[in-house]
Formats: C-alpha cells, sequence, structure tokens
C-alpha cells in the first residue's frame, strides 16, 4: 500500500528484486543470494498470481468465474488457496472483509483512480449502490468442491469476487516462505506494503512511515512475523456529487468506509492475516482500534490530527 511505504533495510549483502506491477512496488530481500535467482522467483510467483486472480484480464480465472456467477467453473487448486484465504479473513472479521464486494468496489468509482500521481479525476459517472440486504454475508454461500486436479467453486448469483484485501498479503507469505526454503537465507517480501519477514540470522528492522502521521515513521524489529497496511489517503477520488470516495467499501452501507482513519497498519504472525486486519480497521472507524486489540493484534491507527497505538505497537 503507496500509503505506508516500508523503507528498505539498510544496504548490506541483501539481493534486492523489484517489479512495479499492480499499480504499487512489489519487491523481495533475501539475504546472500544470488540476484537472478531472486528476480525469478519473485517475477514467477507474480505472474502465476496475475494469471489467476487479474481483474484486469479478462483470461483470468478470476474473471472467468465473475463473468458467470452462481454457475460452476473448473479452477486451480492454487485459486482455491486465496479464496480460502479470503473466505477465512471474512470469518475472522465477522464479514467487515468480505471477498464478495467487486460490482461495489466498481460502484464506487475505483476505475477512476489510476495511480498515485493522478489528480482525483471527477466527475466519477458510476453512482453508490448499497449492498442489498440478501446479499449481505453471502461470502457464506460460496461453494468449493474437489474435482482432482482441479475444483469447482460457485460464487453466488448477482456477486462477483475481489481478493484485493487479502491476495498481497498472501503473496507476501507465500513468496517469503519459498525463499526461504529455496536459498536457505532469511528474506523479506514486500507486496505494496503488505510485508512478510523470515529471518534467522539476524533481524531486520522495517520502518512504517505513514505519511499523515505527525509522529513520524516507526520503526519495528521483526525475525518472523508480518506487516500490512491500508489506507484511504491514495486509492481516492472525487464523485459527480463532490464526494470523497475511495476503494474501501463498508459492507455495512456498500459505500465507501466512512472512517477517521488514513492508514490502519498491522503486526501479526502472517501477512495475510496482517492485511485482512488492517483493511477491517479502516472499515470499523472509531471501534477499529478495540477490535483489533480484541484480536491480540498490534497495531497502529492515523487519523488527521488523531493517533492510536495498539497492543505492543511501539511508542512515538
Ligand atoms: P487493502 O488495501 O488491503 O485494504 O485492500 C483493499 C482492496 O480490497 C480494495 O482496493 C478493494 O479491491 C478490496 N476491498 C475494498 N473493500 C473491501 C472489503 N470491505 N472487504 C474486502 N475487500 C475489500
Ligand atoms: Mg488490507
Amino acid at each position: 500500500m503507496t500509503a505506508a511505504p516500508f523503507a528498505p533495510p539498510s544496504p548490506g549483502t541483501e539481493t534486492y528484486a523489484v517489479l512495479h506491477r499492480w499499480r504499487t512496488e512489489l519487491s523481495l530481500i533475501v539475504r546472500d543470494a544470488s540476484g537472478a535467482a531472486v528476480t525469478h522467483l519473485l517475477r514467477d510467483e507474480v505472474m502465476r498470481m496475475e494469471t489467476a486472480l487479474s481483474r484486469f484480464r479478462p483470461d483470468s480465472e478470476l474473471s472467468i468465474v465473475n463473468q458467470q456467477p452462481g454457475r460452476w467453473h473448473t479452477v486451480s487448486w492454487y485459486f482455491v488457496e486465496v479464496l480460502e484465504a479470503a473466505i477465512d479473513a471474512a470469518h475472522s472479521t465477522e464479514g467487515i472483509v468480505d471477498p464478495c464486494l467487486a460490482h461495489l468496489v466498481d460502484a464506487a468509482g475505483y476505475g477512476t483512480w489510476r495511480d498515485a500521481e493522478t489528480p482525483p479525476l471527477q466527475p466519477s459517472e458510476k453512482q453508490f449502490t448499497p449492498l442489498s440486504q440478501d446479499s449481505a454475508g453471502s461470502w457464506r454461500d460460496i461453494e468449493i468442491r474437489p474435482a482432482g486436479s482441479h475444483a469447482l467453486v460457485r460464487v453466488p448469483p448477482g456477486l462477483a469476487l475481489d481478493l484485493g484485501a487479502v491476495a498481497k498479503g498472501w503473496l507476501a507469505d507465500r513468496v517469503a516462505d519459498r525463499a526461504v526454503a529455496e536459498f536457505r537465507r532469511d528474506a523479506i517480501a514486500n507486496m505494496g506494503g503488505d510485508l512478510r519477514v523470515i529471518a534467522r540470522d539476524e533481524p531486520w528492522t522495517v520502518t512504517a512511515d505513514p505519511e499523515q502521521a505527525s509522529s513520524g515513521q516507526a520503526e519495528l524489529v521483526l525475525w518472523d512475523g508480518a506487516l500490512a497496511t491500508s489506507g484511504v489517503g491514495r486509492r481516492a477520488w472525487t464523485t459527480a456529487d463532490g464526494d470523497r470516495a475511495h476503494h474501501i467499501i463498508d459492507p455495512r452501507t456498500g459505500r465507501p468506509a466512512d472512517t477517521p482513519w488514513w492508514t490502519c497498519s498491522v503486526m501479526a504472525s502472517s501477512a495475510a492475516a496482517a492485511n485482512a486486519a488492517s483493511t477491517a480497521g479502516i472499515v470499523l472507524g472509531a471501534q477499529g482500534p478495540g477490535w483489533l486489540e480484541s484480536q491480540g493484534l498490534d497495531g497502529w491507527f492515523v487519523g488527521s490530527g488523531e493517533e492510536q497505538r495498539v497492543g505492543r505497537w511501539p511508542g512515538p
């Protein structure tokens, strides 16, 4: 998430591979490994996810499932793994993070936002559509069945999947795990601010640096853990009515979440869990810090003129 870039660790013997895709920066850092092999691993995993899950590729598995909801589709077990992570996130957040919100994200006008440098586009020709009461919680009706080397998936009629709140975190976990397994060295995978650290030799120091934080950066020393940030400062635009809109939807209203927070950063044992919790923290607004504490997670909420730290998040 560009709203809270994480600075790379100080230069040493690390090999740093970076890709600019998905309107953000994806990187993998491995201690004492060959540059070409690190780049290959990162590219391989990113392209695999793109082929399975891109909303912008009409031939991705996700697009094919979304084109005909209500029907059974043959998908890869890879697709099912990410989908199951997204369903887990929906369970752990009681549906605040909901994998079936693609139409609402579109209706909010996310398509009009292009990149961090583009000024907000206006007006958006799309209008908000509140989630009908019968589709709230429909993620519970997603069906998955084994079919040999593949699987079958059915999404409730009228809905479409958007796995954006979990997928980058899930990928950070996967890339870091794979790097450690292949190179037997410490690694950090950072998928646009969803970051997974695995270290055995010495810990990594990572910096959370939300630009709106009046208290400056937070430095975290991690051995094995994850950090994710969600934010509404960057992926934001202005609607036809002159309202400010952004990319994080509150499924209870169907609209961009009305939240006091610009960013929510969360530490957890996996980047998938940290990412889901950070999105939920934004959506839950004033209740976000209390909810995060109830989950036993550590985090940092930054709003205009207001900050809250939860759990073991370091002080200013
Ligand atoms: P993140 O940056 O991790 O907060 O994920 C936000 C992305 O997930 C958005 O860009 C949407 O594609 C999607 N999304 C927005 N709101 C939600 C929500 N309440 N639950 C699940 N996914 C969402
Ligand atoms: Mg998130």
